[in-house]
């Protein structure tokens, strides 16, 4: 499988050179040149492959001649560790709960992912790799756990001030690890993420460093994101045969839905997909309008959500559906949600069947029940993914229901075993970032 640029499809790569790139040479997201269609019988079958089985099919397509089948599959077995869990919460509606892994958000996926592609470049090329990643919260966790202690890469995290919670901060910053470095922005995560992108054109730093970002972009980080769903279908279908299943994705920067709607293509029998927002409404009032036009971000409850121009939408609108509003609005329906909604769902779904929404996952169900709402007997099911243990949310949980959330064992160990977190602070100022860059030593 080669990938071209959204803008050219001539500009041909390697998985290789995509996950290596992160952007094409003409600044741009790659695709793949075509989508592989799975054998009907395949899906047939699901019932009877385990996960990491059905990973390899769905994956080795992808990867093509950039890394051996044999280390796919060790690739898989190491980023596979855990379960993807389906939880009736009431009538057909279900979640399907993506945070059991090291750091409690499906960003653990991606994240791992692509750290055991990039073990294996290195071991390939013997170049030492940095990777270079602006978070808002959830993927600085994912990614610093993820290639910890791995060797040939190290990884540089860059974070607002003020802008993660406590314990995001915590599974960032007080690692003590020899790869792993966080630096504390005096700015928002816009200003990470603008600081980021500079350093990749700084010939200075480029002379210094192989760099190598690891944002949800990334098509190391995006196509795992499929496994899950193809996990969700077999479980539904071992528990209730064929019903069409509606999947309702919290949706930032629609990687996460992306690589659904992908699997679709794939041959995966999803009915529909609801990209679920919170007021940074864009992809919403685009579907009502047709027209797309970003506005400021707003801050929110749903933090990780924040985003104004969500980076994975043109692999959707341009490269899925070519442009075709008709076509997508068969597929996709999107809906926002205000905080108020979100605080008051999570109470109620509380009270009501005892299940603890984050608030992510909250816009998600939001999401779920309003599709099946415009249609009350609807033979779907409808499937919202929780994409965060309420935990790591704990301060924008109602504050009645605190003392309610579970504290997984993880957590607790996690918290008994770190030190303080330390910071390592500069100043919102490109010319700082590049002098601490340059002055430390590789
Ligand atoms: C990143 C994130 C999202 C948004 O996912 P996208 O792929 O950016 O749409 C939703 N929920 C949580 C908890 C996240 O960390």
């Amino acid at each position: 499988m080669l990938y071209h640029s959204l803008t050219n499809r001539n500009n041909l790569s390697s998985f290789e050179h995509t996950v290596l790139s992160g952007l094409s040479s003409d600044g741009d997201l790659y695709v793949p040149q075509s989508i592989p269609r799975l054998n009907p019988s395949f899906f047939e079958q699901i019932t009877s492959y385990d996960i990491h089985h059905i990973a390899r099919e769905v994956i080795i397509p992808y990867i093509g001649n950039s890394i051996p089948d044999d280390r796919i599959e060790e690739i898989i077995k190491n980023t596979i560790q855990f379960d993807f869990p389906i939880k009736n919460i009431h009538d057909n509606i279900y979640a399907l709960e993506l945070f059991h892994g090291p750091t409690l958000a499906f960003k653990d996926i991606g994240a791992k992912f692509m750290s055991e592609c990039l073990s294996y470049f290195y071991e390939k090329i013997g170049k030492k790799f940095t990777v270079l990643v602006a978070t808002s919260g959830d993927t600085g966790g994912a990614v610093a756990k993820g290639f910890n202690n791995k060797s040939g890469i190290e990884v540089i995290i860059l974070y607002p001030h003020n802008g993660i919670s406590p314990l995001q901060e915590k599974q960032i910053a007080s690692l003590n690890s020899s790869n792993v470095f966080a630096l504390e922005i005096f700015g928002n995560f816009d200003d990470c993420q603008k600081m980021v992108k500079k350093a990749f054109s700084d010939k200075q730093i480029k002379k210094k460093y192989t760099l190598t970002s690891a944002n949800s972009i990334n098509t190391a980080r995006l196509l795992p994101q499929m496994f899950y769903y193809f996990s969700a279908y077999k479980n539904i279908k071992e528990m209730y045969g064929g019903k069409k299943i509606i999947f309702s994705v919290p949706s930032g920067n629609f990687g996460n839905i992306c690589a659904g709607m992908i699997a679709e293509r794939m041959g995966l029998p999803i009915h529909g997909f609801v990209a679920s927002t919170n007021i940074n409404d864009t992809i919403p009032r685009f579907m009502k309008s047709g027209i797309y036009h970003p506005i400021n971000v707003k801050k929110t409850i749903s933090n990780a959500m924040d985003i104004a121009n969500p980076s994975n939408f043109p692999r959707i609108w341009n490269f899925l559906y070519k442009k075709n509003m008709f076509s997508l609005k068969k597929k996709l329906s999107s809906f926002r949600f205000t905080d108020y909604n979100t605080l008051s769902m999570i109470k109620k779904v509380w009270k009501n069947h005892k299940y603890m929404l984050d608030p992510h996952g909250a816009v998600g169900y939001l999401g779920a029940t309003k599709y099946l709402y415009k249609d009350p007997k609807t033979p779907y099911l409808s499937v919202f993914l929780e994409t965060a243990h309420p935990v790591k949310f704990l301060d924008k949980i109602p504050f009645s229901l605190r003392k309610e959330v579970f504290f997984p064992k993880k957590i607790k160990k996690f918290l008994k075993s770190i030190g303080e977190v330390k910071k390592n602070a500069i100043k919102n100022n490109f010319n700082e970032f590049k002098n601490w860059l340059l002055d430390r030593s590789i």
